[in-house]
């Protein structure tokens, strides 16, 4: 989780935090569709958005895993589709610390700076999704429009 803030004493509210829509600062392209707001633990002047599985499709990638002053996790920066730039970094291989320590399960994360977060609104269209509502990845909606062309492609 590469020191993510993880309060455990906070674990009840953690149900109650708002789901965002993130978009690149850059270009506007959506890139998560299920973010956290987060807390570096190292820093906590640093904020960050984190989600369990981004958009199929959406990020890319980049360069070798590598390691900060931080904690032992193997991390790899990610790129936005739409223009290249980074927007975060995936963790390939979380560390033991961070494995041992409470966390949120998230191993993709986005710079704040690199982002514009959206509330995401919940099935009603009203009201805003909090995290003890949002569906399993495998079963988000908002996930499928991604993986759309590969069904049709599996089906013929
Ligand atoms: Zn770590
Ligand atoms: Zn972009």
């Amino acid at each position: 989780m590469s020191g993510l803030h993880q309060d455990c004493h906070m674990h009840p509210s953690f149900k109650t935090k708002p789901v965002y829509e993130l978009n690149c600062s850059y270009c506007d392209h959506l890139v998560c569709v299920r973010g956290m707001r987060a807390i570096l633990l190292a820093d906590k002047t640093v904020e960050l958005y984190s989600t369990d599985q981004p958009p199929p499709g959406m990020l890319l990638l980049v360069g070798p895993d590598y390691q900060t002053n931080n904690c032992q996790c193997k991390i790899q920066d990610t790129a936005c589709c739409g223009c290249g730039c980074m927007v975060g970094y995936h963790v390939t291989v979380p560390c033991h610390s961070c494995l041992r320590s409470c966390n949120n399960g998230h191993f993709w994360m986005y710079h704040s700076n690199s982002v514009r977060p959206s509330e995401r609104l919940d099935s009603t269209g009203k009201e805003i999704m909090v995290w003890a509502s949002v569906p399993p990845s495998s079963n988000d909606e908002k996930m499928v429009p991604y993986k759309l062309p590969l069904y049709i492609e599996c089906c013929r």
